[in-house]
C-alpha cells in the first residue's frame, strides 16, 4: 500500500500536464511561514507561491475577510456593483496614487490588459497609424504565459513550437538605456519593465536604469508600464520596486500579493488618460472585481500597510543577505538582492540544493538552473530566518 503522499504525487504525475517540474513534498498544511507535508514533518516556505505569500499563508486578517465575504455574496459580475469591489478601488488607488484602477484575476491577464491598454493609448492619444503600435519590452523578460505575452518572451523554452505569434513587440537588453533609446519609433506605444527581473534570477538592473528610462519615456512620448507582479507589495523592501528609483510609472501593473495568498487578483493601475480609453465591452473578466476577491485582496492591503511588511523586508533582507554572505563557498558564485527577495547564484545546477534544502526542512525552487531564489513571507521572524540562514549554510557545507 502507497502512504498518502505517494499516492498524491502518482495521481499528480499520471493524470496532470506535466507543466511543472516540483518538489517530492505535498503540503497539507500551512500557517503564516510554515507548511506540513502529509506525514506532518514541518518545513520553511521560503518560495512564498512566488510571492504570492508575502502576508503568509492564511494570515488571520485575510481569512476573516474571506469567511465573512463568503457568508454575503460571492460573485456579481460586473454587470453589478458590489461593495468590496468599490472598496479596493479606493483602497488600490491611494496606493498608487492613480485615477482608475481595472481588475482581473492572474498576473498574465492585468499584463494583457497593460498590453491593450497602452496599445488603444497608441492609436488614440499618441496618433500612432492603425495596427502600427509596438511595444518594447526585455529580454530575460518574464511577464506570464498566454500566447501574446509568449510572444515577446527571449526564452525558447517559452516559445518553442506555440507560434505563430502575436506581432507587436521589440526586444533590447536589460538595463542597456542606449539600446531603449535606439529602439524607439514614432510608433513605440510602451516600454514594458520588471523593475528586477524575477524569474531570470532576480536581476537587478544598474543603478539610476528605471529612473533614466522614465526620463527617456517621457521625453519620446513612450508609457513606462512596469511589471510590479512578482516585486509590488513589499517584496523587494519598498512598496513597489519602482521606489528603490522614486520612480512612477505610467502604468502599474500588479497580483501575486494582491491576493494575500489566497485567491488570484491581478490589477492595472494608471491615469484616466490611459485606462479612461477602456469602453463597455472593449474588456472584462467575469470574476474581475469579485466581492469575494476584492474583500480578500483589501485586507491583504492592510495587513501590507500595517503591519508594515515593506519596512520590514528590506531590514531583514539586508540582514539574509549578511548572513549568507558569510557562507563563503566555492560554489557561490554570487549572492544579491533587494529586501527579502534574494538570490544565491551558484556555480553547478542549484536543484541540488533545492533538494537537499527540502531535507534540511526549506523549501525553496531553482530559477533558470543556476539560481536559487530566497524568497519567504515577508512577516517572517528574525530568529525564523537566522534558523534558515544556518539550514542553509550547513547544505552548502555538505555538497
Ligand atoms: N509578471 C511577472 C513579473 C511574474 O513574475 C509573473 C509570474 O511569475 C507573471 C507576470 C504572471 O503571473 P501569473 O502566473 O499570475 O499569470
Amino acid at each position: 500500500m502507497k502512504n498518502l503522499a505517494d499516492q498524491t504525487i502518482e495521481q499528480t504525475e499520471r493524470l496532470g500536464a506535466h507543466n511543472y517540474h516540483p518538489l517530492p513534498i505535498v503540503i497539507a498544511k500551512a500557517e503564516g511561514v510554515w507548511v506540513e507535508d502529509s506525514e506532518g514533518k514541518r518545513y520553511m516556505d521560503m518560495l512564498s507561491g512566488y510571492s504570492a505569500l508575502n502576508q503568509g499563508h492564511r494570515h488571520p486578517r485575510i481569512i476573516q475577510a474571506l469567511v465573512q465575504q463568503a457568508e454575503r455574496v460571492t460573485l456579481t459580475s460586473r454587470a453589478f456593483y458590489n461593495e468590496p469591489f468599490a472598496e479596493l478601488l479606493e483602497l488600490l488607488t491611494g496606493l498608487t496614487g492613480k485615477d482608475m484602477v481595472l481588475p482581473m484575476n492572474t498576473g498574465v491577464e492585468a499584463v494583457e490588459t497593460a498590453v491593450k491598454a497602452a496599445r488603444r493609448w497608441g492609436y488614440r492619444v499618441k496618433g500612432i497609424p492603425a495596427g502600427q503600435a509596438d511595444i518594447i519590452v526585455c529580454a530575460g523578460n518574464f511577464h506570464g504565459r498566454t500566447v501574446t505575452v509568449t510572444s515577446f518572451s527571449s526564452e525558447p523554452d517559452y516559445r518553442d513550437d506555440f507560434g505563430p505569434f502575436t506581432p507587436g513587440f521589440t526586444i533590447v537588453p536589460y538595463g542597456d538605456l542606449e539600446a531603449l533609446e535606439r529602439a524607439i519609433t514614432p510608433n513605440t506605444a510602451a516600454f514594458l519593465v520588471e523593475p528586477i527581473q524575477g524569474e531570470a534570477g532576480i536581476a537587478i538592473p544598474p543603478d539610476g536604469y528605471l529612473r533614466k528610462a522614465t526620463a527617456l519615456c517621457r521625453k519620446r512620448n513612450v508609457l513606462l508600464m512596469a511589471d510590479e507582479i512578482q516585486t509590488g507589495f513589499g517584496r523587494t523592501g519598498k512598496r513597489f520596486a519602482c521606489d528603490w528609483e522614486e520612480v512612477v510609472p505610467d502604468v502599474y501593473i500588479m497580483g501575486k500579493a494582491l491576493g494575500g495568498g489566497v485567491l488570484p487578483v491581478s490589477a492595472v493601475a494608471a491615469d484616466s488618460g490611459i485606462l479612461g480609453l477602456f469602453e463597455p465591452g472593449s474588456h472584462g473578466s467575469t470574476f474581475g472585481g469579485n466581492p469575494l476577491a476584492s474583500a480578500v485582496a483589501a485586507a491583504a492591503l492592510r495587513v501590507t500597510e500595517d503591519e508594515k511588511l515593506a519596512e520590514r523586508s528590506l531590514r531583514l533582507g539586508g540582514e539574509l543577505i549578511a548572513m549568507l554572505r558569510e557562507i563563503r563557498h566555492p560554489e557561490i558564485v554570487d549572492i544579491r538582492g533587494r529586501g527579502l527577495f534574494v538570490a544565491i547564484e551558484t556555480r553547478g545546477p542549484a536543484r541540488p540544493y533545492c533538494e537537499q534544502l527540502k531535507e534540511a526542512g526549506l523549501l525553496c525552487k531553482e530559477t533558470h538552473e543556476r539560481v536559487i531564489r530566497l524568497a519567504p513571507p515577508l512577516v517572517i521572524s528574525e530568529s525564523d530566518l537566522r534558523w534558515a540562514a544556518e539550514r542553509i549554510a550547513a547544505v552548502f557545507q555538505l555538497i
